[in-house]
């Protein structure tokens, strides 16, 4: 099999820019024609939230077989209407519609390769998730009957099932060898494929096939494993071809603006304080309570600090501040929320002096007037804690005994605190949280926990139903999915908030004149080609 090289690449270009006939692709060509720097930024934006719901769903541990799990990611894709819903449609009369979708898929998967080849981490953190994308698909493909003759027969897939004479020969062998055949009666209708062992490492390391001379008898069950394989291993490969190129890249200035931390970009709500009569509200009597039943652990501890020393730190009164203002606090109640704790420790003129000015300057009536975003999970995970401050993820900065007897005083059960301190083990700290908020609300809650204030939400959404008193309409959305995960992949994130995402939109839209990536002399300042995808592999072969 082929894959990525000029001869193959170069007698598809034209098809891969005009025709999709399959939902399914190993993206061995990249895409060719013209893209807008808008949606060069949104198709990648997309595949991003749709990579982080595959994530999500893999750790959330709520599903107990591929089925479901496959039955989960859809179900995420079609409420959220991602490209993918509509790409991997097996029979639609907007033939139009499923081609612009595969054409998504395409590009995009092309611009992250761009974002993702930078370090191995990243590498590494973009293969898992795009082959456990495509391992969902093929098994969607299959369930649903599309072509997947026609797929592995254009990628050169050629697994051939053994002939009935060698099936009788090896039967012995093969019900013994094969993991999930125990009788001669499981083997009827079956049918094997005989593949170099290397081809099915992951079937052989887990002891799932026959061996033999050096081959591996795949079960036709197992198909979906042997083409996994094949993708995973082509794409590692091509990853480490364009990180290779990348360099070639750096003179655009457009494009070095809409890649960089493009892979720590927030993709959930925009938290921003909603103005109107419907905006959510709160008072400072009702904080307590709130802290109680519904604040995410972050947010409980900051309060629970205020409550006992009647201080907090900048970065603290930072992190709270913002979020009680995005939770509906005013600015007046703000200030004498903030005096009622503070002047038991100093006297007016100090708080007004030192401290009232930052309360000001959150909500936009200081300095650069700006209305200040709270807090993501991504930019308090990531944020740096020092000794003696209060803010900061209990799950990521508290040590594993405090944060034990923490979650024992919130009377989490014994069960959930276990779960949440393997979570915790693994770096898997929002998931840790979702199962903390899970634990505490007796519920389950499917879109994760992104945010301090999401988790405040949905609790509220929870507890009350979603038209509580003084808990108005639903934050807006940026752009539709709540899915942004904290990951080993984002272990050296730094931080990022919504006015971020904002500011990265912002700077898409921007027209910067100085390129150098032009190749059609049509295009405007405002698009790309997308012959530098070509270019950059072109470039590798060359060296
Ligand atoms: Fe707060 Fe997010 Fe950590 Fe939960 S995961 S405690 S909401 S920062």
């Amino acid at each position: 099999m082929e894959i990525g090289g000029r001869r193959v690449r170069k007698s598809k270009k034209i098809v891969a820019e005009s025709s999709y006939p399959c939902m399914l692709q190993l993206y061995s060509c990249p895409p060719t024609g013209i893209v807008s720097l808008m949606e060069f930024d949104e198709v990648a934006t997309e595949r991003l939230k749709i990579l982080r719901t595959v994530e999500r769903v893999n750790l959330s541990g709520q599903t107990r077989n591929l089925e479901e799990w496959m039955a989960k990611l859809y179900d995420d894709f079609a409420k959220n209407k991602y490209f993918i819903h509509t790409a991997d449609k097996i029979s639609s009369n907007k033939r139009d519609e499923v081609e612009a979708a595969r054409r998504r898929d395409h590009v995009s998967h092309f611009i992250l390769r761009l974002v993702y080849c930078r370090t191995e981490e990243l590498r590494r953190w973009f293969v898992m998730l795009e082959t456990d994308l495509f391992r969902a698909r093929f098994l969607h493909c299959c369930k649903n009957g599309g072509d997947i003759k026609s797929f592995m027969v254009e990628n050169n897939l050629h697994f051939t099932p053994i002939s009935e004479e060698e099936m009788h020969d090896e039967r012995e062998n093969l019900i013994n060898g094969t993991y999930n055949i125990s009788s001669g009666d499981a083997m009827e209708g079956r049918s094997f494929y005989k593949v170099p062992f290397t081809e099915a490492l992951e079937l052989v390391s887990k002891r799932k096939v026959l061996l033999k001379g050096g081959w591996a008898y795949v079960p036709d069950t197992d198909l979906v494993t042997l083409v996994t394989s094949v993708f995973r291993a082509s794409l590692s490969q091509s990853m480490a071809i364009t990180g290779r190129a990348l360099p070639q890249l750096r003179d655009d200035e457009r494009l070095v603006q809409l890649l960089e931390d493009f892979d720590k970009r927030y993709t959930g709500n925009d938290y921003s304080v909603k103005k109107g009569p419907d905006a959510p509200q709160i008072t400072p009597d009702m904080i307590d309570q709130l802290a109680v039943k519904s604040f995410p652990p972050c947010m409980r501890q900051l309060n629970d600090t205020l409550r006992t020393t009647h201080h907090l730190k900048h970065g603290g009164r930072l992190t709270y501040g913002l979020f009680l203002k995005a939770a509906g606090l005013s600015l007046p109640d703000a200030i004498h929320f903030w005096r009622s704790h503070f002047l038991k420790n100093m006297d007016i003129d100090k708080f007004e002096k030192q401290y009232a000015y930052h309360i000001r300057f959150n909500y936009g009536k200081e300095g650069k007037r700006v209305d200040w975003s709270p807090y993501s999970c991504i930019k308090i995970i990531t944020g740096n804690v020092g000794p003696g401050d209060a803010h900061g993820c209990p799950f990521k900065h508290s040590d594993p005994g405090v944060l034990r007897q923490r979650l024992i005083s919130y009377k989490v059960s014994q069960q959930a605190i276990g779960e949440i301190m393997d979570l915790v083990s693994k770096n898997h700290y929002q998931i840790a949280c979702q199962r903390y908020w899970e634990a505490t609300h007796n519920a389950t809650i499917d879109a994760g926990i992104n945010h301090p204030n999401q988790f405040l939400e949905e609790s509220l959404k929870h507890l009350h139903g979603p038209q509580q008193p003084n808990q108005g309409k639903k934050p807006t959305q940026v752009k539709g999915n709540r899915s942004v995960m904290y990951s080993s992949q984002s272990s050296t994130q730094s931080t990022q908030s919504a006015e971020s995402t904002q500011s990265n939109q912002a700077s898409a839209d921007d027209n910067n004149p100085s390129s150098s990536v032009a190749v059609d002399s049509d295009m405007g300042d405002n698009e790309l080609s997308l012959e530098l995808m070509l270019q950059l592999i072109d470039a590798d072969e060359k060296s």
